[in-house]
């Protein structure tokens, strides 16, 4: 970093401090945050890449635009923590007044910072804009302190360290604040940082989260370093194992050691690691054994395909996706006769079949995937209740139908369809792999 003409923000080396940075505290300021009108994401977002530097997250706090509550906020976290990570209020209006608390709290003056006025005016000239008084107010900052460019807008952030304390001022906009933290800022802390932090996560479908958490109940009841975490969703969940050390080699064997004691003990319920969706890994399977897929949809409603083509390359695979929502288009666009719908109803084990056999074979593909259910709020009844769901799997002619009977409202109930049925397909998947001879 430059060192500004003025003179009066020092930089200093990172590895000139005394410092070793244990203990965070984050505070996002902004009323919006406070309002619910804006979600804060930022903590999310700081919380994880703290802890990916070994530094520990004390606290989460949310501060309006507010002086005195701020000065509060200030004082609580610089006595758990001496790390103290703002983000928010460093805008060119009135109610941006992080820059001026901080100093307050610091009993520093705020000072021009040449540096921040030519990065400031150089952000400008992009869009032909000049500075003005506004603008200018985001170049002062705590004497001393340490000003950080800001490539994505005029705000720039500032790192200023105060009796055993580093507080670190940085904008709002989360594009901002991620690309000035991890260009920036990480540098700064890991040279600051003794411990490290390392984890995996074990991405798990066609398990509920009980049975999940007794399967590895001894791993989670004796977890000290490292640590065990479950985290399920609709259908899926997730075991994230986090060790801590000071030697990386050290705590990398830790992780290790645990993490494949833990697939080994999930097994085939395993579908992936951290950067793993059921999604990318089911047509990936497609993909290597040859085959290539077509999906009917009722009350699901294009959702399967929608998560399907989120995938880059989908089409590789995914031939054709139909949202067959009345009982005729069923019959006309798939070929499901009209006698099953009358006997045994749209919602059926017996439609769900002819759907995954029809949607193959009209896009003549190999496999055919179909859903038809009941997902609220009305058309359950006592014998098919809402929740009711058949998923259908149709691979080279052959049919299988898996009933579930699934809890929650429409959206739930049409959320855990999508992910029951790429686990079934996964499963399918998984058996014909089995089946083929090993490639010589
Ligand atoms: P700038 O002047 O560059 O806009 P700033 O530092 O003053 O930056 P704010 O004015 O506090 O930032 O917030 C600007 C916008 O950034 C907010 O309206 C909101 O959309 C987003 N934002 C702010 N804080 C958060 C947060 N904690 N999580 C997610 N988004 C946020």
């Amino acid at each position: 970093m430059d060192v500004p003409a003025d003179n009066t923000m020092v930089p200093k080396d990172p590895k000139d401090t005394a410092l070793n940075l244990t203990t965070a505290e984050i505070i996002c300021v902004g009323t919006e945050l406070l309002l619910g009108q804006v979600v804060n994401t930022n903590a999310a977002y700081l919380g994880s890449r703290l802890a990916g530097l070994g530094i520990g997250v004390y606290r989460h706090t949310v501060v309006g635009d507010n002086h005195e509550r701020l000065q509060a906020a200030l004082a609580a976290a610089a006595q758990n923590c001496n790390l103290v990570v703002l983000t928010g209020g460093l805008g060119p209006t009135d109610d941006d007044i992080t820059r001026e608390v901080v100093a307050d709290y610091l009993h520093l003056p705020l000072r021009e910072s040449e540096l921040a006025i030519r990065d400031i005016e150089a952000f400008l000239a992009h869009f032909g804009a000049e500075m003005n008084e506004k603008n200018r107010k985001q170049a002062v900052f705590p004497e001393g302190s340490q000003v950080i460019p800001n490539a994505n807008g005029t705000a720039p952030g500032c790192l200023a360290e105060h009796d055993g304390v580093t507080y670190l001022l940085l904008p709002g906009p989360p594009a901002e604040l991620r690309t000035m933290f991890e260009a920036e800022v990480e540098p700064m802390l890991a040279a600051r940082s003794a411990t490290r932090f390392e984890s995996r996560v074990v991405r798990v479908s066609g398990i509920g989260e009980a049975q999940l958490e007794s399967a590895i109940q001894d791993f989670v009841d004796n977890q000290t370093n490292p640590t065990v975490a479950v985290y399920a969703g609709y259908g899926e969940a997730s075991v994230r194992l986090t060790a801590a050390g000071v030697e990386q080699p050290a705590v990398s064997a830790a992780l290790e050691g645990l993490h494949s004691a833990v697939r080994e003990r999930l097994g085939d319920h395993v579908y992936g690691g951290e950067a793993d969706s059921l999604q990318e890994v089911v047509l990936s399977a497609m993909e290597c054994q040859g085959l290539r897929l077509a999906v009917a949809e009722s009350c699901t409603g294009g959702a399967l395909a929608a998560r399907l083509i989120s995938v880059p390359g989908a089409s590789r695979v995914l031939e054709e996706a139909v949202v067959v929502y009345s009982n005729q288009s069923k019959i006309r666009r798939l070929g499901v006769a009209a006698d099953t719908i009358q006997r045994f109803g749209a919602v059926s084990e017996e439609v769900a079949s002819a759907m995954a056999l029809g949607v193959a074979q009209s896009a003549g593909v190999e496999v055919g995937v179909a859903i038809t259910g009941v997902a609220g709020p009305g058309g359950g009844t006592v014998e098919k209740p809402v929740g009711t769901v058949f998923i259908g799997v149709c691979l080279n002619g052959h049919t299988a139908v898996r009933k579930y009977q699934l809890p929650g409202d429409r959206d739930k109930v049409r959320r855990f369809s999508v992910t029951f049925a790429l686990e079934l397909l996964r499963r399918t998947l998984l058996a014909n792999g089995k089946k083929k001879p090993a490639a010589t």
